[in-house]
Parts: C-alpha cells; sequence; structure tokens
C-alpha cells in the first residue's frame, strides 16, 4: 500500500535514491525483470475475421447471388471466375486494411508520449514504455502520466483523473500526505499519480510503484483503444455514391429481366445480361482504392513531419486558407539568447555588467537547467540559466544556496511565474514574466541598489525602454522581487512587488518559413501569427518574415477583449498579428475567421490551447514542445515544429485529394463506357457485347491497378498556385463530371465499334440473327480488348485535366506506366492461353486486329488531349 507509506519507507523498498534516479544498468535489468511500461490492447482481429468482414457489402451479396444460380444453371466455369473474383476482392481487402492498420501503427508510434525521468542524476526525456518500476518520474502541467507513482514532490500540482474515477474537476495532489487506511479510494490518494491521468497544473516528482498492467489502469484494462475507422467526408459521399449506384443498378436488373420475359427473350441469357449491367454499374474497386490512396498519403505526410491522427484532416487540409500559427518555436528558432538587459537608472547595453539582483531573480525563478553548454527545459528559462552562467551566477550553486520552498507556476494567462526562495534572513519572492503584467503588480523599483517607490512616469521609463527593445526584435522579460519573514501561499506572492529590470532575448526566425509564407500567398492563403508574446516584438518578426507590413495590421489581447463578437469578426480580415493573447482569445480569433466562411489552420503547444485545436478545421500540435493534451486535441501533429511543415501538408493534402479524383473519375469513366456499352446493346436489340465474367475482370484486375496508380500521382507543380478548393464543392465540379462523361461515352462507343468490327469480320453485323458462337467469341473479344487498353490508356490523360500528358511528364508516373503495360500483358495472357481463353469464353487476335484495337484504343486518349488544346486555348484554367 504505497500510499500509506512515508516517502523514505517507498524509496527504500525500491531501492532507489530520489536525488540520482536509478542508474542505467538497473532500469535495464529492471526493464527486464518487468517489462514494458505498456497496457496490453485488445487482440487484433485475425485475417479470417477480416476476411468475411470484407464479404459485408451489397455488391458481394449480388455477386454471390449471380454465382449460385449459375452455379444451379450449370455454367460451372462462370461461377468459378464469379467466387474466384469474390475471393479476391476479398484478399485485395484484407491486404489493403492491413497496410492501412500497419501505417497508422507506425504514426501512432510515432506520437507514443514521452516521459521525463532522472537517471544516472541527470534529467532524461524517455519513451514512457520504458518507465521501471524505481524510476524517478518529473511532472509537468499538460503531461500524462506514464505509471503509477508516489509522490515525492508537489508544487500546486493538479491532476485530471477523469479516465480512472471519472471526476474531470482535477484534483489538488500533496507528496506529503499519508493515507493510513488501507481502504482509501482512488479519488482521495492525494499522494499518487496515475497512469493516464493528465497534470493540469503545476509540477511535481514521483517514484514509479507500479507499470504497464500492474498499475491501476491496467486493473481496470479500459484501454483508450479508439477505432480509428473514422471515414473522410469525401469517402462517406462515395460510399453513398456507390449505393446508389447498386439501387439503379439492381432496379434496371430487375426492369431488364421483366422487359425479358414479356419480349419472351432468352431468360438465362437475360439474367446474364442483367448481372453484367449491375456489374458494370457498380465501381467495386473504389473504396478500398480512396483508402489505400489515402493510407499511402497519409503515410507520406509522416515522412515531410506532418502526422495525420484523423483522416478527415487529409481532405480539410486542402481547403485551408488562413493559417494561424504561434510565434515562439514554430516561426522562429526557439533558441533564445540574452543580449540585452535594462534596469533603472538607464545602464543597458553592456550585457556584461548586468547587475546580479537582476540575473540571481531570472535564475532562481526558472526550473530550466544549463550545465557543460547543454540546457534542458523551456527555452527562455534556459537562455536566463545561460546568461546566469555567463556571468557565474551558476543556477546549481543559487539553487543550494538559495532553496526554493514554494512557487507559483508559469501559465500563459498571467504570463508570469513566481518562486519563494529561502534567504539568510527570511524569504524572497522572485517573479519573472511579461514586464507589463509585473508593473500591474508592483509597487517599488530597485534603482541603483536602492528601493523607491515605483511612480507612473517610471513605469512609463520602463515600458519605453521595453518597447525599443521589442522593436528590435527582442523578447523582453522582466523581474522583480519582495521579502518576507514567513512562508506564503502562492496567491500572496504576486502582489506588492519591487521591479528590478528586465533583459532582451533574441530568437532568430526559422529561415526557411518566410520562402513557405510566400508559397502560401501564392497558393491563396493567409498566414497570421498569434502569440504571448509582446506586440512590438511580434510585428518585427511578422515584417521579417513577410507576415505582416506594419503594426496597423496587429492587435493585443485586450483589443480583442474591448470588441464584440461581431464587430471583431467584421474587421478581422484587416489583422496579420495578434499578440499578447490568452488561449481563450485564440478560439475567439478562430470563430471570427470562421464566421467569415474561412477555413483555419491553428497551432497549439500548451495544455489550454486543446479548446482552440478543437475548435479550428484543422488543429496543428507541436510534437517537440507540444503537451500531450495538446497532441490528443489536434488533427495533425508536426514533428519538427516547424511552420513550413504546415505548409508542405497543405501541399501534400491537396494533391491526395486531387489524386482521389482523378483515381475516382477514372474509375466512374471505367463503369459509365460498360454501362453505355450493354445499355446500348439492350436498346437497339443487339448481341450483348461484354460477358459479366469479362467485365468484373477488366474492373478488378485491369482497373485497379492504374487507378492506384493514379492515387500516389506525384502531384503537380502548380497545386500551390491556386486558390484553396472550396469545401462545399462537389466532387464533379469543375468538369470533373463531365470528363467523366465523355470519357464513358468515349470508352462505350469504342467497344461497340470494336464488336461490331469483330462481328463483321464473320460477315455478321449487330442485327443479325442467329449469329454463330466463333462470330460472337471473335466480336466479344475484340471488344473485351478494346474496353480494357482503351481505359488503360484513357488513365494517361487523368492525370491533369489541363495539361497535356507531355507537359505532365510522359514517364514521370512510373507505377502508372508500370500498370498500363502489366494491364496489356495481362489482356494479351487471357486471350492467348487456351485454358484462361476458354473461361473468359474468348480467342487470341490475329496481328492486324491486335492493331485494329490498339489503334481504338488510343481514340479516347486521343481526343480527351485535345479536348485539352482546346480547354487550354481558351483559358488559363485550373483544377
Ligand atoms: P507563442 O504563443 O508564439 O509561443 P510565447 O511563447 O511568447 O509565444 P507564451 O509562452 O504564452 O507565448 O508566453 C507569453 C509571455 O509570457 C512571454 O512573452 C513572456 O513575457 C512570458 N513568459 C514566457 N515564458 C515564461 C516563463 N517561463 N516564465 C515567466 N514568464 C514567461
Amino acid at each position: 500500500m504505497w500510499f500509506s507509506k512515508s516517502q523514505a519507507e517507498v524509496l527504500q523498498e525500491l531501492q532507489v535514491n530520489a536525488t540520482n534516479g536509478l542508474t542505467t544498468e538497473e532500469a535495464k535489468a529492471r526493464l527486464e525483470q518487468y517489462g514494458a511500461n505498456r497496457l496490453k490492447g485488445k487482440p487484433k482481429k485475425s485475417t479470417i475475421a477480416l476476411f468475411f468482414a470484407q464479404l459485408k457489402d451489397m455488391l458481394i451479396y449480388v455477386l454471390l447471388g449471380a454465382g449460385v444460380v449459375t452455379l444451379i444453371i450449370g455454367e460451372y466455369v462462370d461461377a468459378i471466375i464469379i467466387f474466384a473474383v469474390v475471393v479476391l476482392n476479398a484478399v485485395i481487402g484484407v491486404i489493403q486494411e492491413n497496410k492501412a492498420e500497419k501505417a497508422i501503427e507506425a504514426l501512432q508510434k510515432m506520437t507514443t508520449p514521452r516521459a521525463l525521468v532522472r537517471r544516472d542524476g541527470e534529467v532524461k526525456e524517455i519513451q514512457s514504455e520504458l518507465i521501471v518500476p524505481g524510476d524517478i518520474v518529473i511532472l509537468d502541467a499538460g503531461r500524462f502520466i506514464s505509471a503509477d507513482l508516489r509522490l515525492l514532490e508537489s508544487a500546486n500540482l493538479q491532476i485530471e483523473e477523469s479516465a480512472l474515477t471519472g471526476e474531470s474537476v482535477p484534483t489538488d495532489k500533496q507528496a506529503d500526505d499519508i493515507h493510513p487506511d488501507p481502504q482509501t479510494p482512488i479519488g482521495d490518494k492525494s499522494n499518487m499519480a496515475f497512469m493516464s491521468t493528465l497534470v493540469t497544473y503545476g509540477r511535481g516528482e514521483g517514484v514509479a510503484v507500479a507499470t504497464a498492467m500492474e498499475t491501476e489502469m491496467g486493473k481496470i484494462a479500459k484501454i483508450l483503444d479508439d477505432d480509428n475507422k473514422e471515414l473522410t467526408p469525401l469517402q462517406k459521399k462515395l460510399e453513398e455514391l456507390g449505393k446508389t449506384l447498386g439501387f439503379i443498378a439492381i432496379g434496371i436488373c430487375v426492369l431488364i429481366f421483366i422487359i425479358a420475359l414479356i419480349q419472351k427473350r432468352d431468360l438465362f441469357e437475360m439474367f446474364l445480361t442483367a448481372i453484367s449491367l449491375a456489374v458494370a454499374a457498380i465501381p467495386e474497386g473504389l473504396p478500398a482504392i480512396v483508402a489505400i490512396v489515402l493510407a499511402l498519403g497519409v503515410t507520406r505526410m509522416s515522412k515531410i513531419n506532418a502526422i495525420v491522427k484523423k483522416l478527415p484532416a487529409v481532405e480539410t487540409l486542402g481547403s485551408v486558407n488562413i493559417i494561424c500559427s504561434d510565434k515562439t518555436g514554430t516561426l522562429t528558432q526557439n533558441k533564445m539568447t540574452v543580449v540585452k538587459h535594462f534596469t533603472e537608472p538607464n545602464e543597458s547595453l553592456d550585457k556584461d555588467k548586468a547587475p546580479v539582483e537582476l540575473i540571481k531573480a531570472l535564475v532562481l525563478c526558472s526550473d530550466a537547467t544549463f550545465e557543460n553548454g547543454e540546457g534542458t527545459g523551456d527555452p527562455t528559462e534556459v537562455a536566463l540559466v545561460a546568461f546566469g552562467d555567463k556571468n557565474n551566477l551558476n543556477k546549481r550553486s543559487l539553487d543550494m544556496e538559495f532553496k526554493r520552498v514554494a512557487e507559483k507556476p508559469f501559465d500563459s494567462d498571467r504570463k508570469l511565474m513566481s518562486t519563494l526562495n529561502k534567504m539568510e534572513n527570511g524569504y524572497r519572492v522572485h517573479t519573472k514574466g511579461a514586464l507589463d503584467q509585473l508593473l500591474q503588480i508592483s509597487t517599488l523599483a530597485y534603482v541603483d541598489g536602492k528601493v523607491v517607490p515605483l511612480t507612473e512616469e517610471m513605469k512609463l521609463q520602463y515600458l519605453k525602454a521595453a518597447e525599443n527593445m521589442s522593436d528590435e526584435a527582442l523578447r523582453v522579460l522582466g523581474a522583480a522581487y519582495k521579502d518576507t519573514d514567513h512562508i506564503i501561499s502562492a496567491d500572496e506572492m504576486e502582489r506588492d512587488l519591487t521591479v528590478i529590470g528586465f533583459v532582451g532575448m533574441i530568437d532568430p526566425p526559422r529561415l526557411e518559413v518566410k520562402d513557405s509564407i510566400r508559397e502560401a500567398k501564392l497558393a491563396g492563403i493567409t498566414s497570421v501569427m498569434i502569440t504571448g508574446d509582446h506586440k512590438n516584438t511580434a510585428v518585427a518578426i511578422a515584417k521579417q518574415l513577410g507576415i505582416a507590413e506594419s503594426i496597423e495590421q496587429s492587435m493585443t489581447g485586450t483589443e480583442i477583449d474591448q470588441l464584440s463578437d461581431e464587430e471583431f469578426s467584421r474587421r478581422i480580415s484587416n489583422y496579420r498579428v495578434f499578440a499578447r493573447v490568452s488561449p481563450e482569445h485564440k478560439v475567439k480569433i478562430i470563430k471570427a475567421f470562421k464566421a467569415k466562411g474561412n477555413i483555419v489552420s491553428m497551432t497549439g503547444d500548451g495544455v489550454n490551447d486543446a479548446p482552440s485545436l478543437k475548435f479550428a478545421d484543422i488543429g496543428v500540435a507541436m510534437g517537440i514542445t507540444g503537451t500531450d493534451v495538446s497532441k490528443g486535441a489536434s488533427d495533425m501533429i508536426l514533428t519538427d515544429d516547424n511552420f513550413s511543415t504546415i505548409v508542405h501538408a497543405i501541399r501534400e493534402g491537396r494533391n491526395i485529394y486531387l489524386n482521389i479524383s482523378k483515381s475516382v473519375i477514372f474509375l466512374l469513366s471505367c463503369n459509365l463506357g460498360e454501362v453505355v456499352a450493354i445499355l446500348a446493346s439492350i436498346l437497339f436489340f443487339w448481341p450483348i457485347p461484354l460477358l459479366p465474367t469479362q467485365i468484373l475482370w477488366i474492373n478488378l484486375v485491369t482497373d485497379t491497378l492504374p487507378a492506384i496508380a493514379l492515387g500516389v500521382d506525384p502531384g503537380d507543380k502548380d497545386v500551390m498556385k491556386k486558390k484553396p478548393r472550396d469545401p462545399k464543392e462537389s466532387f464533379f465540379a469543375k468538369g470533373a463530371g463531365l470528363r467523366a462523361v465523355i470519357g464513358g461515352l468515349l470508352i462505350g462507343i469504342l467497344t461497340l465499334v470494336a464488336f461490331y468490327l469483330g462481328l463483321h469480320e464473320f460477315g455478321y453485323s449487330l442485327n443479325s440473327e442467329n449469329i454463330p458462337e466463333d462470330a460472337m467469341m471473335n466480336a466479344r473479344t475484340m471488344a473485351f480488348v478494346v474496353l480494357a487498353s482503351s481505359q488503360l490508356f484513357y488513365s494517361l490523360s487523368m492525370r491533369s485535366a489541363t495539361k497535356s500528358i507531355f507537359q505532365v511528364g510522359f514517364f514521370t508516373n512510373k507505377y502508372l506506366i508500370g500498370s498500363i503495360v502489366t494491364g496489356l500483358v495481362l489482356q494479351f495472357v487471357v486471350i492467348t492461353i487456351p485454358f484462361l481463353a476458354s473461361a473468359f469464353k474468348v480467342h487470341n487476335l490475329s496481328l492486324v486486329d491486335w492493331g485494329l484495337v490498339i489503334v481504338l484504343g488510343l481514340i479516347p486518349l486521343i481526343i480527351n488531349e485535345i479536348i485539352k488544346i482546346f480547354i487550354r486555348s481558351t483559358k488559363t484554367g485550373d483544377a
């Protein structure tokens, strides 16, 4: 019962020293003994179960029904082909699902939480899975706790334990409490912290007492295992489209059957025709192809440092027209260095002579470390501690001399942090933070070694000096103090302080960001900076990066508060920089942008950023500096925290959408072509040009490869020269629907032409009676090969709606060329290998016929290319 023991007992039992933690060897040994700190997920679906899950689909039911009927009629070869296609379809489905799952698993691994532990006397960040009992774990706000801990230290520590207790109000934790009652409920164990709960405020340290399945979370075995089966809006639309087409097909089948009954046609033949039509109308491969294209796209995005957590984000990315970004770390390098300081009377500019009091306050009121040239912790604080080091005020020795006894942690609403340190006589509060905030809570000033009242005039002087530094893009951080003779509570710390002065630090902009902002601008996307930092600093950096041109384009949080929501959203388009904002302002900013019909992406890293990340169309979390909460609430995570990655992700998102649209339009053209050929022959009382098995073969074998190849098209170089896509825009907009219709008509008509020519070679026409079997076979073979080859060639033309295949680059999509060649070879194989040929009721073609079908097959491609020339000459064209 860890909660009823003292800290010393616990440490003793776990054989660990709290100051140094475990040694690396000991941790390794314990990892072997206790295993990885990981909850066991629910068992994976077996391949067999996955296989059967694939069969639950309306088209498959239609096919199975057709298979059974053909079996009863005695058409065994057809039945075998139909069943083989069903099995093949399911196998492809299983493979794709596995691949997609693997991709998602790999992404999840990249986002597993990390934990801060003390080992070998140093603080290290490790994967939570590597935590072992006895590890000393450090807790800070926004972090998920990765094992059950007995707390050793707590500073205003609050933990939200709803995952375990259902209670969403955070509980206060006290490391020094001891609960002798063994029945203490989990919610009351104030000296413990549990796996999967979340630090919402403060700081703490604890020793891991249980890991993996031994934790409270493991015992409940309630696994946070959300099924990541979210469909994107496009997928949903396509699913509906598929269903509609299915119903239409079934309707037409029934109708044909009735007509056949009335016309007293051969029932069996009409049955086969009805099935041909159903098979022709339904794009079987479509959902699987879209899923695989999305999965491949998401994997590709992870390689450029953007991890997409929610699949719909891929589509939304293509519509983003406003990127709201934090400044520090995303637009800048987050490598801060103190370069200036200021104290009264004005003795700034000489950085080597910063007064001891100023540095002492800043260093004591920091949690970062800086040793042997290496810093850990918040870069702002690392800069301060490094500054101390340079001035011979080492953090470790200062900490030992003036022990910290209490603190009030930094939060981005107050923009302040305070510590209470034990001094020679009594105690001293050290506060650091935004100068404007600091001046509001100060009444005195430290001037030339003396304490004097802080007059309004002096305040202005401080602010003026700070503004000058800000104009040079420096981040300004002030320091103040107050003495007391006893330990005071956190609430009493930040009032009646004595201002000492401030420092200015540079944080250079990221070099690549300027280009990305320009690229975004060309793509119709506005970049907006949102920061907790001072307005002038923010604007100075925004100007360097090309986000804003003047200070008029900036607004502070206070100014936002003075406007009504309506007024704010009316004026928001005039602003590019929002400074001194708190997390709630972010929500207000997104709301205002969204009210104007914009699609907004928003970055966030802090604990309080979750609401704005959820509220944005695309919530972007920081992979390196982001808290676990912000990552949880986001749609996408940047593994490099870099603004440019957002722009790259948008480019990828646009390309993925375009590629999916190419695949879908291609597949629909193919299906339409088949429907046209069959429907026309029914309407005109012609023989049916294609058998169901032939259509199935083409739909599932020949078409699938080019469709996937189109889905991984290298993408249009000019995709970022166009305006963002309107999310409400129909999938068939911008001529896409027309392209499908034209392609479909051409493919259908040419198939019929080939069929006619095939009959003609044997001296028959479409209206001849009693056509013999060999003439039919010849005509169907011609139709079959023309259908396949025209679709294969047509796929080349689908790569761009306006650019010619040569402008796009004939060989730039090697997969497509490969799949066209494979498709033609397969077609050749089917008609030349005797047993396949007889199964599909086709025969080998003469050289002349091959020439003829290839020429016919090229026509849709050629006509589409001519249409493109026409489009290009009339307008510059887009899409
Ligand atoms: P961004 O929102 O672009 O990341 P930011 O890092 O400046 O910008 P915050 O971290 O919210 O935003 O900081 C806001 C302000 O709070 C800073 O300008 C600074 O004055 C102050 N501040 C930042 N870090 C600390 C800290 N560790 N201790 C005290 N004050 C801080």
